[in-house]
């Protein structure tokens, strides 16, 4: 029998030998670096002493912050399923600090697909590609106005973003109040500022992401956030006062093309989530097992009792299905064309976030089955389960949440006007 941690199935023959011994390189850093302090991290919320290490073990002593760049540049290029075989380790460990690490580089990928920006990623690859030093994006979406309506591209086309930016001479000059962003707080070297060039006007052309490097004049970031788990994620305010930076800092120059890499970006965020899913379900199997393997309840241990099979058969049951869907749409991203999708195309869209919607409720549920057949000690911090139950609600929230998730799949799926 295969080892817990690689029980569930997997498309081996989309996995090269490099990735594999890339994924494994994280599971141990995860292992050695995160797993032994897992019961410290919450109280790290505000100050982050231990999790700022960790964080440069994972970005800089694995890589993780070459991920995304091109090889050229000294990045490691990694396809999507290696990517997300990685965020599924880093899970299992402790996911604010995944989401912390993961969104470090997914604030890059509208200058990098699908029309790589060469001016920018000349820019910023070297420093990224660098191994001593942390450098942090932070995707700034979530408008103090509201989060869903600067990601629902297809259904206002950026009219209901708040955060401006207009042309000055060789300068954009952004104006805004962000919230929320991951990496905020002080965290984040870079942003990826979404905002319009014409506010209040439905227009794909409008639809602008602006890089900012954080020390800019007129950047000002508050402290972060006390929320019920994802302390490894440092969300705050962000204002835009009349920032200037240089008219290039725009993902892609041509007007228009920053809604498809925003949808592309939509896309990659669908299926990174899923694997983050994936990873924490992983680690509540691997709980749930060392517990009902040795709790005696009536005189038999727990698994032995037929109404407890039933719900841990559920339980490996759902992560072998989400497993499936959550890398083919990883592959389907790599690969399209066999497929016949564009990976920054609505139909794609409509799909990953029917995948991410149900790979985040199963989630949920499957949390809950743990949590109950362990009874107290699920609910107490040393079972660890309570941590992943705080943790990871905000998976099925973010990006939208359930409601425009449930839009995108209609509009594709059935045509629907609604927005
Ligand atoms: C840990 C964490 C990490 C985060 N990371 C980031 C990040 O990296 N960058 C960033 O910018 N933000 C981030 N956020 C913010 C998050 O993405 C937003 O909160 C989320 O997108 C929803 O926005 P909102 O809270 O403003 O809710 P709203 O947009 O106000 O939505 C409220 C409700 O309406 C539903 N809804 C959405 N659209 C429609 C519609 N058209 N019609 C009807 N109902 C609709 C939603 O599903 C939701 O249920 C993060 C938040 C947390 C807690």
């Amino acid at each position: 029998m295969k080892k817990n941690k690689d029980i569930f199935s997997l498309p081996s023959e989309w996995i090269s030998e490099e990735s594999k011994q890339i994924v494994q390189s994280c599971r141990e850093i995860v292992e050695k670096e995160i797993f032994p302090l897992r019961l410290e991290l919450d109280e790290d919320w505000k100050d982050h002493k231990i999790y700022e290490k960790l964080l440069s073990k994972l970005m800089l002593d694995f890589g993780w912050q070459c991920a995304p760049w091109p090889k050229e540049y000294g990045g490691f290029e990694l396809d999507t399923i290696t990517y997300c075989l990685c965020l599924e380790e880093m899970d299992r460990g402790d996911s604010g600090l995944a989401t912390a690490a993961d969104c470090g580089n997914w604030a890059f990928l509208p200058i990098l697909a699908p029309k790589p920006n060469e001016v920018l990623i000349k820019k910023f690859a070297p420093i990224a590609c660098q191994t001593d030093k942390l450098f942090v994006g932070c995707a700034a979406i979530t408008d103090e106005r509201g989060g869903s309506d600067v990601e629902n591209i297809d259904g206002t086309h950026g009219k209901y973003i708040a955060t401006t930016a207009v042309l000055d001479g060789d300068e954009w000059v952004i104006n805004g109040h962000k919230l929320w962003p991951t990496n905020s707080g002080g965290v984040a070297d870079l942003f990826a500022v979404f905002c319009t060039t014409n506010p209040g006007v439905e227009d794909d052309e409008s639809f602008a992401i602006i890089y900012v490097p954080a020390d800019t004049p007129g950047v000002i970031q508050g402290p972060p956030y006390q929320k019920a788990g994802m302390s490894g994620d440092k969300n705050g305010d962000v204002w835009f006062e009349n920032v200037r930076v240089p008219k290039e800092n725009r993902a892609n120059p041509k007007p228009g093309d920053d809604a498809i890499a925003a949808r592309l970006f939509m896309n990659a965020g669908n299926i990174g989530a899923s694997a983050q899913a994936l990873g924490i379900m992983r680690n509540c199997y691997e709980l749930v097992k060392e517990w009902c393997d040795k709790r005696v309840v009536g005189g038999k241990i727990l698994k032995e009792h037929s109404m407890t099979a039933a719900v841990l058969a559920d339980i490996a049951m759902t992560i072998e299905v989400c497993r499936s869907d959550t890398y083919m749409k990883a592959r389907m991203m790599d690969n399209p064309e066999p497929y016949g999708i564009d990976p920054s195309g609505v139909e794609f869209l409509a799909k990953t976030r029917a995948n991410k919607l149900f790979v985040t409720d199963q989630m949920t549920i499957l949390i809950n089955k743990a949590m109950d057949l362990m009874g107290s000690h699920g609910y107490a911090r040393e079972g660890h389960i309570e941590k992943h139950w705080r943790d990871s609600k905000i998976i099925s929230l973010w990006m939208g949440g359930r409601g425009l998730a449930k839009l995108d799949i209609a509009r594709y799926f059935y045509d629907c006007k609604t927005f």
